[in-house]
């Protein structure tokens, strides 16, 4: 069943409770690519073994520094989609807003949202590998990796590698807010990985309204209770929109 802008915003408009959850979709609204379109040039004949795992960065932590510093580049080409800008705007209309996202790119923090966990962590931040400690700038010019001010060990990009699982504070804070949220809205594509793929459960079980907005046919589009088949960079603007609007 469709329900049309109008609808989602009134739903939007009485809710006090509302979760986001983004993925790979907005990522590529705006340009970002994905790991595997990312390994162009040198870094095309690399396995994933040896550029995104700890114990790569163990091994080598020169070359996966560079890797994400490579990624980090890419998303400084890319700019906040109207995807983005307009669930900024939305955290300005609703009570209590959280916005989820699997991505890496930075893209929801630089469109000024506040309230936001990044499940993968960020390529905008970087943590002592001893103490994790994090940081939000740091020395490029000099060793790389670059060296914790603190300690002295190597800074490791703050972000999930693969074998690592997703970190468990951020967790809680998402599984508690999807189990008190009033609307679930899961925009463009989101990776079917658990535990993110269990939250539209989480939601339905706490009584939400599971909305998906997605122009392909995913698990969340068939576990929402309604699916709007469109473009999110379309669809989002229409729907702030309406919200704004007079009811
Ligand atoms: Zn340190």
């Amino acid at each position: 069943m469709e329900l049309s802008d109008r609808v989602i915003a009134a739903r939007l408009r009485q809710a006090q409770r509302v979760v986001v959850l983004t993925g790979g979709g907005l990522a590529a609204e705006s340009g970002f690519p994905g790991f595997a379109q990312s390994q162009t040039g040198p870094w095309a004949h690399y396995a994933v073994s040896e550029l995104a795992t700890p114990q790569a960065f163990v091994r080598n932590p020169r070359l996966v520094w560079q890797w994400y510093a490579h990624r980090r580049a890419l998303a400084a080409q890319c700019q906040p989609s109207a995807s983005h800008r307009a669930l900024a705007h939305l955290e300005h209309l609703i009570p209590e807003y959280l916005l989820v996202t699997q991505a890496i790119d930075g893209l929801h923090a630089r469109s000024g949202v506040s309230s936001l966990v990044e499940l993968n962590g960020s390529l905008q931040r970087s943590r002592c590998f001893e103490s994790g400690e994090v940081f939000t700038s740091w020395e490029e010019e000099g060793p790389s990796p670059p060296i914790c001010p603190h300690c002295g060990a190597a800074l490791r990009p703050d972000v999930v590698m693969y074998g690592e699982g997703l970190p468990q504070r951020a967790l809680q804070r998402v599984r508690q807010a999807v189990g008190q949220c009033e609307v679930l809205l899961c925009v463009g594509e989101i990776g079917a990985i658990d535990p993110v793929a269990s939250l539209p459960f989480v939601a339905r079980r706490a009584g939400a309204l599971v909305v998906s907005i997605a122009p392909d046919e995913s698990i969340y589009t068939i576990l929402a209770d309604h699916a709007l088949a469109a473009r999110p960079a379309t669809a989002l603007p229409a729907i702030l929109a309406a919200l704004r609007a007079p009811a």
